[in-house]
């Protein structure tokens, strides 16, 4: 299928590139294709951006039959662009598809449809350090129906967003709140695809934990709220004794993409990691013994985010001294090498726009 391309005759203003804050601007451009049942996936385009006509009626507004990805373009310093794991993302997409009676897209052409469109807006890249443009493809149902049902159509769109350094003021442990009224997934539901539908159910401990003083929930199974599974929108791992531990992929936790290069570099340093189901006693039990060595979340959006603090009930546990530890900074260091382009990539987990 061949993507059309029809170029904005109104550019926008670039932002100023050094308070770019995240997700809030987008490009010249976006990509779409739609869905019916007869036809598959037909007509892709790259297009202006700009609103959607939808009627009220519209099915995503009422079921959130809908998925979505996040992933990053990187300018190295000799200019070129550099994706990070795409085939990966659009693989995902595909799971979380699946789960959620959305059809499936070939991988091939969603991601042509990126290379082609992050092209398009290539001057959207910002250079400095630590900066990249986000890409977010997304999948909604789009009859004109009020019933639960599947939809028989759908717009399966990327727009992009040029994102600042996460780290300005270089890197920050963060507190987390460990969640034990609200839970975010249960055996047999939708923890493991990216719907839109599992944030809108986190905000409600998000705001909690922050009225608090924490930044985001460490959140436990949702059957006996004692296993550890994730940090927010991020995956989590602790170092015990030297051992990598992070909780495993049985459904309920969202695969990371990062959460898996991690355990491969991990591996690379010679670190045992542990893909294991633990209980939040057993981690505060770990930092009362002082074999919690370092613990941290991991992420497309800030890469690793090392945690200072674990809130849980009347406890505290203040980790590395609130401090970034040094498995977690060179993880993160060679993370962004790679997609920087300053680190080789063994992996092959780059792909280069010519
Ligand atoms: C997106 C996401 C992650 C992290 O996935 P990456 O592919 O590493 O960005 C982890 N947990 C949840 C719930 C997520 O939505």
């Amino acid at each position: 299928m061949e993507i059309t391309i029809t170029k904005t005759t109104n550019p926008k203003k670039k932002p100023d590139k050094n308070n770019l804050v995240f997700g809030t601007v987008f490009t010249d451009h976006m990509f779409i294709m739609d869905y019916e049942e007869k036809r598959g996936w037909y007509n892709p385009r790259i297009v202006p951006y700009g609103p959607l006509q939808l009627e009220p009626a519209c099915m995503v507004f009422h079921y959130a039959q809908e998925t979505f990805e996040g992933l990053k373009a990187y300018k190295t310093k000799e200019g070129k662009i550099q994706l990070f794991r795409i085939q990966d993302n659009m693989k995902r997409l595909n799971q979380s598809n699946e789960r959620l009676c959305i059809p499936k897209i070939d991988v091939d052409l969603a991601v042509e449809a990126i290379k082609t469109l992050v092209k398009v807006d290539q001057d959207w890249i910002p250079k400095m350090e630590g900066t990249s443009l986000y890409i977010r493809p997304f999948v909604i149902g789009t009859d004109n129906k009020i019933g639960v049902r599947p939809s028989s159509t759908y717009k399966f769109m990327v727009i992009l967003s040029p994102v600042g350094s996460y780290y300005k003021e270089g890197i920050r442990p963060t507190k987390i709140y460990v969640e034990d009224k609200y839970v975010r997934a249960v055996p047999g539901g939708v923890g493991y695809a990216k719907t839109g539908g599992n944030y809108a159910a986190s905000l409600k401990a998000q705001k909690e934990a922050k009225e608090k003083g924490y930044s985001e929930v460490l959140w436990l199974d949702g059957q006996q709220r004692k296993y550890v599974e994730e940090v927010g929108t991020s995956n989590a791992f602790f170092i015990v004794d030297g051992v990598a531990y992070t909780s495993p992929l049985q459904g309920s936790i969202l695969a990371g993409i990062t959460r898996n290069t991690t355990i491969t570099l991990l591996k690379e340093m010679g670190i045992q990691v542990r893909e294991e189901r633990f209980t939040v006693d057993q981690l505060f039990q770990w930092h009362e013994e002082g074999k919690l060595e370092e613990a941290f979340a991991t992420g497309t959006a800030a890469v690793i985010s090392p945690i200072g603090q674990l809130g849980w009930k009347d406890k505290v546990a203040i980790i590395n001294n609130f401090e970034i530890g040094k498995i977690s900074q060179k993880i993160y260091d060679s993370i962004t090498g790679i997609q920087n382009g300053t680190l080789e990539d063994k992996y092959h987990w780059i792909t280069q726009l010519s």
